[in-house]
């Protein structure tokens, strides 16, 4: 199956790396930044095979105005990679409501809105994938993340209950759970922690963008239709369960 996949937060790191991974198994890809200029770099990067849109997931006029020009560019993606997500890092007795609601809103909230808006297409299509970047954290908690693995558990949660319910349909939903792969976001850790975090992976390094792409371009596939509902982490064995 090919056509259109959406994958958002794709001007960059593990999103980036899927469009191109979703390229190179014949998908247009559409993908979003947060900004214009973010989106007009993404369709610039595509060369012909694939387009930026602007979208911020906790802002829900900004859901809506990206649904409306979807469905006015294209046909009915039936491939939805929901990867954007934001951390706001704060131990959890200091932490404001702020920086726990833009984080919920974000991963969850905004998760939830965007998805809903494709699933007519895919009953219709009687095909879709959808894939939901989650995190470790959402299984194996961390200090300092509240918001964020409440958002992440949330979100494989979502995954499952939402593959009950479309799994007749020969729609398949599914999360993702990495580990520490190398992106802006890991970037941000001090060498101090970056070393403390080394020692905890068996495998001894950071995971790369692409090797997640490649789970996420199998789980598109075709070959992947009786997978659903599931969570695999991607690790290099810092978490098995
Ligand atoms: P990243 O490098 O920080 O990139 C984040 C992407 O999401 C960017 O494209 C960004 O757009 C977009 N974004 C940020 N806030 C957004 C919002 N409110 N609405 C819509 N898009 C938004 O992140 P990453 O490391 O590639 O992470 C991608 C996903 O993997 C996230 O869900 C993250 O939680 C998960 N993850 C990452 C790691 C890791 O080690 N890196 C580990 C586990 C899970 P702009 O470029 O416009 O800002």
């Amino acid at each position: 199956m090919t056509g259109h996949a959406v994958v958002t937060g794709a001007s960059r790191g593990i999103g980036l790396a899927i469009a191109e991974a979703l390229v190179e198994a014949g998908y247009h890809v559409l993908g979003t930044a947060t900004t214009q200029a973010g989106a007009d770099q993404f369709s610039q990067r595509m060369a012909g095979q694939g387009q930026g849109y602007v979208l911020n997931l906790g802002d829900q006029s900004s859901i809506d105005a990206f649904t409306v020009a979807l469905k006015a560019d294209h046909d009915a993606p039936l491939i939805l990679v929901n990867n954007a997500g934001m951390t706001q890092d704060n131990l959890a007795m200091r932490m404001k409501s702020a920086e726990w609601n833009a984080v919920i809103n974000t991963n969850l909230n905004g998760v939830f809105h965007l998805t809903q808006s494709f699933i007519r297409g895919m009953m219709k299509a009687k095909f879709g994938r959808i894939i939901n970047i989650s995190s470790v954290v959402g299984r194996m908690g961390n200090p300092g993340q509240v918001n964020y693995a409440a958002s992440k558990a949330g979100l494989e949660g979502f995954t499952r209950a939402l593959g009950a319910e479309l799994a007749s349909r020969n729609i398949t939903v599914n999360a993702i759970a990495p580990g520490f792969i190398a992106t802006d976001m890991t970037d941000t850790l001090s060498a101090d922690q970056q070393a403390a975090m080394l020692e905890r992976i068996p495998a001894g390094r950071l995971g790369q963008p692409k090797e997640v792409a490649s789970l996420v371009r199998f789980l598109s596939s075709d070959a992947a239709g009786y997978i659903t509902g599931e969570t695999i982490q991607i690790n290099g064995g810092m978490y098995m369960n």
